[in-house]
């Protein structure tokens, strides 16, 4: 039986790729969009996308209450977002959500909701597998390096800094690492911002440049070495193997997972 999947975004550079993915899996079967700008069109009548009858809704509980389906994936701006994964729980449609910036708060919200309505939900702030093992084993060195310092780098159309990536990989480098405020004591920014954010002690840089896609280096340093962790997405297809096995997982489970690392 196919997995019937509603999408918002798909115009979007994620969620066209996504599209395009959903497509091309013989189980899965796009049944709606959300997209602001084509309401009460199909997706065939949008420029650049394949050609299929899709409905296209602007209104995600119209959407929901018309339509039958299993998945909810969204791939927009964290604001409508957290409310489109909200309401899809509450339909117990199953969502992916690849869009980025939640707060710690929205997203405690949304793992109660899931819980109390017995519904999966899989957030990942990077579907890639390699950035799922980059993580892991900057979760691994944190316990032997105390000193660690991320830089993180995206296209320049990207809403949240630091990415949602370079905080989880803090937050997991948190659970090894002896926390330690880094750099010299007496260190003073002479132009703000020079040291980046901080997160327990560790730095967080964040650069934007077009040309870019995502990547990300996590060095470790201690005395007479240092130890960096790289990785790179060169392109969003990158991303679709991570969306595909959420959107297979997410059909078995009946709470929040938040990252992709939870369910390989
Ligand atoms: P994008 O190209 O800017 O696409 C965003 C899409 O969201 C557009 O189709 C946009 O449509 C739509 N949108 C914006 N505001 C909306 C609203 N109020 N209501 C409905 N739709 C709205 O961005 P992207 O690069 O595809 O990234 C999308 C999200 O995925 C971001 O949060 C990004 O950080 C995240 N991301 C996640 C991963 C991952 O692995 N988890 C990887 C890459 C990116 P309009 O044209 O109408 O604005």
């Amino acid at each position: 039986m196919a997995i019937n999947i509603i999408l918002a975004g798909p115009r979007g550079r994620m969620g066209s790729a996504a599209v395009k993915m959903v497509e091309n899996e013989s189980d899965f079967k796009l049944v709606a969009c959300i997209d602001r700008k084509h309401s009460g069109k199909q997706l065939k009548d949008i420029e650049g996308q394949p050609s299929l009858p899709v409905p296209i809704y602007e209104d995600i509980e119209k959407c929901f209450q018309e339509v039958n389906a299993d998945v909810f994936i969204d791939l927009t701006v964290p604001e409508v977002g957290y409310y489109h994964t909200k309401t899809a729980i509450e339909h117990h449609i199953r969502p992916v959500v690849g869009t980025t910036g939640f707060t710690d708060g929205q997203i405690g919200e949304i793992a109660q909701l899931a819980e109390g309505e017995n519904t999966g939900c899989i957030i990942a702030p990077n579907f890639a597998i390699g950035a799922v093992l980059m993580m892991k084993f900057s979760e691994m060195a944190g316990k032997y390096f105390s000193d660690v310092e991320i830089i993180e780098k995206h296209h320049d159309r990207k809403l949240d800094a630091p990415s949602g990536t370079a905080k989880k990989t803090a937050e997991l480098i948190m659970k090894t690492r002896e926390p330690k405020k880094q750099g010299h004591p007496d260190e003073q920014e002479t132009i703000s911002g020079a040291r980046g954010a901080e997160m327990d002690g560790m730095h967080i840089h964040s650069l934007r440049l077009p040309g870019l896609v995502a990547h990300q280096e996590v060095i470790f340093g201690s005395s007479g070495q240092t130890l960096t962790i790289k990785h790179d997405s060169l392109n969003r297809g990158s991303f679709m193997e991570g969306i595909k096995l959420s959107v297979h997982k997410v059909m078995d489970m009946k709470e929040l997972a938040y990252g992709l690392e939870n369910i390989l």
